[in-house]
């Protein structure tokens, strides 16, 4: 196949991984990859590279382009969200991703690629696609239920109408009943945050058409409300995470360097099957000490075996519980990991029976793909309307109870360590409830492994995507022939 596509994703690795998954899907059915990224992420992106084009020949390239960091005033090594003190992305680091504008253009106009796959982040990419005349796609990180939430919210203001923050408020024009408050929406649809979010929308707006990961089974209501609307193509091709269903590739994926896969599969392998809770924040979700003394007295009062993934820059002994480490780890009961988790690895091993997650879009499919049941602990952005639809819609979370949507830790409503042992006992127990919400979410599982299987509903969309894509290219090289 002729098809040359330039991947530019945004530096955060919620939206590199799933920018990287789609391209090696791509390059499976033949197309040749670009992705184009800054110097110091090039590390947490090659070994997937490397692995993809030598176990299956494929033709996938990485161009670095460098950080401005002089011209943006980003910190030295701050070149990916997660070097930031919290996920709010400050303008300074929007200026810098204007600033990728010169570079990429160059790039393209010397490797001529067929088409553009870009993240929300990066506006300018549509008008430089334009001026190239090849279509610009948007790879859009997120369900399309939130997607259909936020258009509502953003239009009709219902949370306007209600008298205070916690005032509950329905979500209006949607299938489901689905309450909200106001202190669930993120900063920017209620006004606190900079419109900056819509300005990008807009520009976005323009692109030839957007790149869902999600997959039609999953919430067939929204992508037909979507489709409906007729604002753009779309196509949805998840989960792209299934990708990876090779052990190697799950050991790769994301930060290679620091997880610890021996450590974990070693632990797991010793574990009876479903037995374990696997407790992650994504890649950007800190806590204050206090916050994460009582997750790790929640969790030790549960009596479930778990993994729990931590960002903190200090000693675990800053904010573990006296005694909880000859209590609970040296006694084999729990791993905690410091750093990066091999996440698929983990969520897709047999000992593991659920997941607490914090909502962002990845991890709850990942989540769903694995057959998971969830307890949801969304922080920020648009993570409180994921968490409606592991808990209302497709009924296979229990929320623990977060009402605040905030990017800073200290801003955060305390998770007491008795609602923390309640829900992963109620996850995690027997009784009919349990067993009702972990079968519905083997179900899910099985559907999202037959979306992309041959065939399948992602797997098909894929195929057109691909097909248009060729289409666009034979008609541009047609009209440039007849130009000659
Ligand atoms: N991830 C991982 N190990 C970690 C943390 C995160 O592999 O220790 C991966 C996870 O599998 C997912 C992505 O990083 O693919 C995080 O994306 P998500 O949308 O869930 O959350 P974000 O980090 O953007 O808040």
């Amino acid at each position: 196949m002729d098809l040359h596509i330039f991947f530019l994703p945004f530096l955060a690795p919620g939206h590199m991984i799933p920018m990287i998954d789609l391209a090696r899907l791509l390059a499976d059915r033949g197309a040749k990859a670009t992705i184009i990224t800054t110097t110091a992420n090039v590390p947490l992106i090659q070994p997937t590279i490397d692995l993809a084009n030598n176990s299956r020949h494929h033709q996938i390239q990485l161009l670095a382009i460098p950080f401005p960091y002089s011209e943006s005033g980003i910190l030295e090594g701050h070149e990916n969200i997660t070097a930031l003190p919290n996920p709010a992305i400050p303008p300074e680091f929007h200026a810098a991703m204007c600033m990728l504008e010169a570079p990429f253009r160059q790039l393209a106009k010397d490797h001529h690629p067929d088409c553009i796959i870009s993240d929300f982040h990066y506006p300018w990419s549509a008008s430089l696609a334009r001026e190239l005349g090849i279509p610009r796609l948007l790879l859009h990180i997120t369900s399309f239920f939130s997607i259909i939430l936020l258009g509502v919210t953003s239009r009709l203001k219902p949370h306007e109408s209600v008298a205070s923050d916690e005032q509950p408020f329905v979500v209006p024009e949607i299938p489901h009943r689905i309450e909200m408050t106001r202190s669930q929406l993120p900063g920017f649809i209620i006004g606190t945050e900079s419109d900056l979010h819509k300005q990008l929308d807009d520009s976005n707006r323009s692109s030839y058409g957007m790149i869902i990961n999600s997959f039609y089974e999953m919430e067939h209501d929204y992508v037909d409300q979507l489709k409906e609307r007729g604002d753009m193509k779309l196509w949805h091709v998840g989960p792209v995470s299934l990708r990876n269903q090779d052990l190697h590739d799950k050991v790769v994926r994301g930060d290679k360097a620091s997880a610890d896969c021996d450590r974990c599969l070693s632990w797991l392998d010793t574990r009876k099957p479903r037995s374990v809770l696997y407790i992650c924040f994504g890649s950007l979700g800190r806590f204050t000490r206090t916050q994460l003394c009582e997750i790790a007295s929640g969790l030790e009062a549960s009596e479930h075996p778990f993994i729990w993934v931590v960002r903190y820059g200090g000693e675990p002994s800053e904010w573990l519980p006296e005694g909880f480490e000859e209590r609970v780890i040296c006694r084999g009961r729990g791993l905690i990991i410091n750093g990066w988790a091999p996440q698929l690895l983990i969520l897709n091993h047999e000992a593991v029976g659920g997941f607490v997650t914090h909502c962002g879009w990845n991890s709850s499919l990942e989540g769903a793909s694995a057959g998971l049941p969830m307890i949801t602990w969304p922080l920020f952005a648009e993570q409180f309307f994921n968490e409606k639809l592991i808990v209302d819609v497709l009924r296979i979370g229990i929320a623990i109870g977060v009402k605040v949507c905030r990017c800073k830790e200290e801003e955060r409503m305390m998770v007491r360590r008795e609602e923390i042992r309640r829900a992963v006992n109620e996850l995690m127990g027997s009784g009919e409830e349990a067993d009702g919400r972990r079968e519905r979410a083997r179900e899910v599982g099985k559907m999202a492994r037959r979306a992309v299987d041959e065939g399948g509903s992602s797997y098909n969309e894929l195929s057109s995507l691909i097909e248009e894509l060729l289409s666009l290219k034979a008609g541009k090289t047609q009209s440039g022939k007849a130009g000659e």
